[in-house]
């Protein structure tokens, strides 16, 4: 079988900390080839060398604000930029039908309806946490809620750095929804945030969440399941932010070829979701 030619992709955010992140990276393999660079119309890094934004040297390829050449010669999107801007990428994906890498947060449900509706047309990966382990560990959390009983408690610890304004974060809710899955249990009616004062006991087959915030950490979470006499416990340690640009590149070259439809990154890793 012949072999397929690196797989041209185009970064939208390219002047972003993930597409900074992820132009290093795919000029750092060789089965990937840099096609374009776009930024949103008024940045003042049109113009500017992708690489050297990266902190590279130059690769000769330019930031513009003018995606439709550059989408359509190439084989891929990598998208983490803003729901809107993802709305409008996923419609030029649609139509040029390559892969859509998404890596947004913050999507509404009109915008995750108006996405599905352009996974009709291109193969569209999305996750809230590109990271591999993280994926994994989701998987495992699901495998292991389904398996120990309700009599097992299970408690979901995070701690992030001092910058961090929210809580707890979609990491530690997409791990409670993977434990609410293997329970076969909503999450919204089980969760217990943040006890304080007189809790009472327990509440009896609840999820709990706690969060920690502090200095510089990028990101820690650990599940814990606690039983009569024994504890499992499962921990993800997030040492840089490349992790993310690494599942997005994974999920790129995954992608590739791939019927259309919408896919996360347990599809991706193989996962099994039973
Ligand atoms: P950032 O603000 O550093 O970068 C976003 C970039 O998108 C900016 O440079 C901005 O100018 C650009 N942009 C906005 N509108 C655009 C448009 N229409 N066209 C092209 N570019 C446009 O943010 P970041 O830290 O890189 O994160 C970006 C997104 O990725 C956020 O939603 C964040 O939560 C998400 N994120 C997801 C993961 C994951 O694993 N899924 C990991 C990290 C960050």
């Amino acid at each position: 079988m012949a072999e397929l030619e690196p797989m041209r992709l185009v970064v939208v955010g390219a002047a972003g900390r993930m597409g900074r992140t992820l132009v290093r990276l795919i000029s750092e393999e060789p089965a990937f080839v840099l096609s374009g660079a776009v930024e949103r119309p008024g940045s003042d890094q049109i113009g500017a060398d992708a690489g050297i934004l990266a902190g590279l040297p130059p690769l000769g390829v330019v930031v513009t604000d003018d995606p439709l050449p550059v989408i359509a010669a190439a084989h891929g999107i990598v998208d983490f930029t803003t729901p809107d801007a993802t709305l409008a990428y996923a419609e030029l994906a649609a139509q040029a039908r390559i892969v859509h890498v998404v890596g947004t947060t913050g999507l509404q449900d009109a915008h995750l309806a108006r996405l599905a509706a352009c996974a009709r047309h291109c193969a569209v990966i999305r996750s809230g946490n590109m990271s591999l382990g993280v994926n994994l560990l989701a998987s495992l959390v699901r495998r292991a809620a389904q398996a120990l009983g309700t009599d097992w408690d299970i408690e979901i610890t995070e701690l992030h750095h001092r910058h961090k304004v929210d809580a707890p974060s979609g990491t530690a809710l997409l791990l409670g929804e993977a434990a609410a899955a293997g329970r076969g249990i909503a999450l919204a009616e089980n969760s217990e945030r943040g006890r304080d004062g007189i809790t009472g006991p327990r509440r009896a087959g609840s999820i709990g969440f706690a969060a920690l915030r502090g200095g510089s950490i990028i990101g820690e979470h650990q599940v814990l399941f606690a039983g009569e006499g024994e504890q499992v416990s499962f921990v993800h340690r997030a040492e840089d932010r490349t992790i993310f640009a690494r599942g997005g590149l994974r999920a790129a070259l995954w992608g590739r070829g791939r019927k259309p439809g919408l896919y996360s990154m347990v599809d991706v890793l193989g996962l099994p979701v039973d």
